[in-house]
């Protein structure tokens, strides 16, 4: 169980994703989810300090694409001001969505990066489809109680790959 659900990194945020990081483990192309990982919660529009990241690592050519479970509705509204191509309706954590986005994007797996903040959906469906992976902390507060439950079965795994020495970080 434990090898399809630790990541290759364990960030604080989006913002830690730098170039030279993105580099050195060889990724040219990274998969976004949207809630909590670039919104503050459901519904919400991008943090602003994640935008400017995000605008960054597209000036150093990293090709970028959403990737979320959520409607087409919501993420395509999402997507379309940043200008990112998006897949919605992803179904995180099959590797389908994942597996979409590699072709859409004329990438090998191996120089990919899946971004989020739940192990059981965006670290196990990365996993899954063979690429790279990195667990981001949660942004925003109070969470519906659904998304709590799934936290408090995450905990034990999050344990582990805090004291996982193989877990790579951020500066
Ligand atoms: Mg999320």
């Amino acid at each position: 169980m434990y090898k399809w659900l630790k990541p290759t990194l364990c960030l604080k945020g989006f913002e830690q994703l730098t170039p030279t990081l993105l580099h050195g483990l060889g990724i040219k192309a990274l998969l976004l989810d949207v809630d909590n990982t670039l919104s503050d919660g459901h519904g919400l529009p991008i943090a602003p300090e994640v935008q400017k990241h995000l605008e960054l690592l597209k000036e150093e050519s990293f090709l970028l694409c959403i990737l979320s479970n959520n409607g087409e509705e919501r993420v395509g509204t999402f997507a379309a001001p940043l200008g990112l191509e998006y897949i919605a309706h992803a179904k995180k954590p099959s590797s389908e969505g994942v597996l979409r986005a590699l072709s859409l994007l004329q990438v090998e797996a191996s120089e990919t990066l899946m971004v989020g903040d739940q192990l059981f959906t965006d670290i196990w469906g990365g996993n899954r489809a063979g690429i790279q992976t990195a667990l981001v902390q949660p942004r925003g507060g109070a969470e519906p109680w659904y998304i709590q439950l799934k936290r408090a079965l995450e905990r034990p795994f999050i344990k582990r790959i805090l004291a996982d020495t193989s877990v790579l970080r951020g500066e």
